[in-house]
């Protein structure tokens, strides 16, 4: 049973690798920002996750290993997952890794996108023109970008400790990303 972890940061091409990865490989697709943009909508919860998001802030740890959870519930170990945006700190990922523990699954693997910096930049600026997204603004992304680099590239060291990181270049255009990505989950996998 395939899982996966899309990595990188934002602007990086998680989403629409993710969104290519789950069709391609029948694969669940569990993104956390569709998720919380999602239950925003709601309105118990919308002034909560509206005030880190708009801010570029994460939302706290209790908060998205809830929602997630809920949404892994039944699905883990029946079919394969990928989980692009989460976990985002450390503390998400040692959940997520007990849960695999909990139900003897191998780690996912995890594949991490690399851009550098002012290309991630340019690019989520060019889709904030019909992204229609609160944080896609230069002062917000710059926030989200420092946040990313204190709490979630970390976790490339941890995941590259045990041994099941896969880093592929994000600068190309989308199909060669996904060619490379396949690729690498072939040898992987085989
Ligand atoms: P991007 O990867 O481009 O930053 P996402 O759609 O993945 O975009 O995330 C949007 C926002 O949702 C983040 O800036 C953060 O506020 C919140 N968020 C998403 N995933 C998490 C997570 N795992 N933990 C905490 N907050 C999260």
């Amino acid at each position: 049973m395939l899982n996966l972890i899309i990595f990188g940061s934002p602007g990086a091409g998680k989403g629409t690798q993710a969104k290519m990865l789950a069709k391609q490989l029948d694969l669940l697709h569990i993104s956390s920002g569709e998720i919380l943009r999602q239950e925003a909508k709601n309105k118990k919860l919308a002034t909560q996750i509206n005030s880190y998001l708009d801010k570029g802030r994460l939302v706290p740890d209790e908060l998205i290993i809830k929602l997630i959870t809920e949404r892994l519930e039944e699905r883990l170990g029946k079919i394969g997952i990928i989980f692009d945006g989460y976990p985002r700190t450390l503390s998400q990922a040692d959940f997520l890794d007990k849960l695999f523990e909990r139900k003897k699954l191998k780690s996912p693997l995890v594949i991490s996108l690399e851009l550098e910096e002012d290309v991630a930049i340019q690019r989520i600026l060019s889709r904030s023109k019909d992204s229609n997204r609160s944080d896609d603004k230069l002062k917000v992304i710059t926030e989200r970008l420092k946040i990313y680099h204190r709490d979630t590239e970390p976790l490339l060291e941890y995941y590259k400790s045990k041994k099941r990181l896969i880093k592929i270049d994000g600068r190309p255009d989308i199909e060669t990303v996904n060619k490379a990505i396949t690729q690498q989950i072939k040898k992987e996998v085989n």
